[in-house]
């Protein structure tokens, strides 16, 4: 089939199947809001247009034709099966639609890069953009259309009522609903979370942050009055640097309905003539309350990995991507470090060193000695085991502290790893390939250590000094070991 045609019906299939999914969610989000609508005034709980922008910016193969044409389907769809008009439904689906449309085009205009929203204040900026773009938009162009029209909940003379109550009822719901569906974690992460579970199952204080966020809610039933929408703060602030976004957009989420059903309830009680500017205020209390611990989460989680990258290149070596000599010693001094968790009840030390590494380096260049050293490397690692230390000291001189291994296990792994590099020749680029070989010094120590780590690489390293001399390509024990081997063998 023709390149053109075959990229069309993949077009064809990515429209379709934009078009399905986004009708369905579009569909269930404004039926769950109009079924929580009173009935002579605008929806308060309306999720639809927060996740139709969530939706196109977090997968933007939905952003098409097909998503657009599905979007309004299912608006218009929910709207009439539960009885409004043909033209009322037809303007608030284009009020809605403009929403995602005008603050997908300000992003654009911004050159704001919505695929790292997550990246600092990106964040900020972009509920900035939609509070005051979309959510502006939506509002002025239902203001401006259905009044004209016959209707039960928007009429002229309360115009700038209904246009405050819509602009701030978006921002709320873009407050709650958008950094949901921005932070659905994709397949790789839910992965990571399973096998991180698997590793170290949940403890409980896990969940204390969230039962601070409950009981901080549920506090505000008790002390009902202005400072109640602050009581979350601290929990929440908590919670944002204990969880990941997606589980702090939940909570949020919660939040900011039950505070808003508790406020606004309080306040209109106390003064029903100042209902707008109650529910004005409330909601844009809550807008500002709720993206305190979204920024902050972001910022947190960015600074964590930022600190796990700088604490691996602290710790490991460059090219080979082993432990680098400081790291390698101090985790070794851990391990043979009396009544720790790391302490191991034997330890074995390879000092393992390339055979004329020089001769590699003079023959073939030293861009073709580092390839070396990093095959080497990877060579090794799949000999041994994620929790023995494996470290470049320097040049072509790795170590490798085993735990836990009988001495004669020991030599079976220094054996094997001598032989696997003996005989998996190095293939470079232009087809020629060549072998290499090392020598490997072994100590070996059990439960309680009496000597200081540094006696124990001495002592592999008068013994790789012995392979050496030997003739290299071979392993050689410590000598006290050899020599009871010696004796055994009598
Ligand atoms: P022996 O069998 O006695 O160990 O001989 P050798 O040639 O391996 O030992 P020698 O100590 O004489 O030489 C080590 C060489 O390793 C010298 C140095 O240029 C090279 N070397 C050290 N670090 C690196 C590196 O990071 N990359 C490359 N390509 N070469 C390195
Ligand atoms: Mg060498
Ligand atoms: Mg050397």
């Amino acid at each position: 089939m023709p390149r053109a045609i075959l990229y069309l019906s993949q077009q064809l299939k990515d429209n379709i199947s934009a078009f399905f999914l986004i009708a369905v969610i579009m569909f269930a989000c404004a039926l769950a809001g109009i079924i929580g609508r009173p009935l002579t005034f605008l929806a308060i709980f309306w999720p639809a247009n927060a996740v139709l922008l969530g939706l196109f910016l977090r997968f933007p193969t939905l952003k098409n034709i097909g998503g657009w044409l599905g979007a309004f389907i299912g608006f218009m769809i929910a709207d009439l099966i539960t009885g409004n008009t043909f033209l009322v439904t037809l303007f608030l689906t284009l009020a809605n639609l403009s929403h995602a449309l005008v603050t997908l085009l300000l992003i654009h205009f911004f050159k704001l890069d919505y695929k790292q929203y997550n990246k600092g204040l990106t964040f900020l900026y972009l509920f900035g953009i939609s509070a005051f773009g979309g959510c502006l938009a939506a509002a002025s162009f239902a203001c401006l259309t259905v009044p004209h029209l016959p209707n039960t909940f928007m009429s002229m003379d309360r115009i700038w009522i209904d246009f405050g109550m819509w602009w701030t009822g978006e921002i709320l719901n873009v407050i709650a609903f958008l950094p949901i569906v921005l932070a659905i974690p994709n397949q790789n992460t839910i992965q990571n979370y399973f096998q991180e579970y698997k590793q170290q199952p949940l403890q409980t204080e896990i969940l204390l942050p969230f039962l601070g966020v409950v009981l901080s809610v549920i506090l505000t039933h008790f002390f009902i009055g202005p400072g109640a929408i602050m009581f979350p703060i601290a929990a929440l602030i908590w919670a944002a640097l204990s969880y990941n976004l997606f589980f702090v957009s939940i909570i949020n989420c919660g939040v900011c309905m039950l505070l808003y059903n508790a406020l606004t309830s309080y306040y209109i009680t106390q003064s029903p003539d100042a209902y707008l500017e109650t529910t004005l205020s409330v909601r844009i209390g809550l807008f500002m309350l709720a993206l305190g611990p979204l920024t902050l989460t972001i910022i947190s989680r960015n600074r964590q990995k930022l600190y796990h990258q700088i604490l691996y290149l602290a710790n490991h070596d460059g090219l080979t991507t082993t432990l680098n000599r400081r790291y390698f010693y101090e985790e070794s001094e851990r391990t043979i470090a009396k009544n720790t968790e790391k302490t191991a009840h034997s330890v074995t030390i390879l000092l393992i060193d390339l055979d004329h590494f020089k001769k590699i380096n003079d023959q073939y260049g030293h861009v073709i000695g580092d390839y070396v050293l990093q095959e080497f490397s990877r060579q090794v690692k799949a000999q041994i085991r994620s929790h023995d230390l494996f470290g470049r000291l320097g040049g072509e001189e790795f170590a490798i502290l085993l735990k836990d291994l009988t001495l004669e296990q020991s030599i079976a792994i220094a054996q094997r790893i001598c032989n696997t590099v003996f005989n998996t020749p190095i293939h470079l680029d232009d087809q020629r390939s060549f072998n290499i070989s090392v020598s490997i010094g072994l100590s070996y120590q059990t439960l309680p250590y009496c000597v200081p780590f540094q006696q124990l690489i001495k002592r592999a390293d008068d013994a790789l000094y012995l392979a050496k001399e030997k003739g290299r390509n071979q392993l050689c024990l410590e000598s006290e070991i050899q020599q009871n081997y010696n004796l055994f063998a009598q």
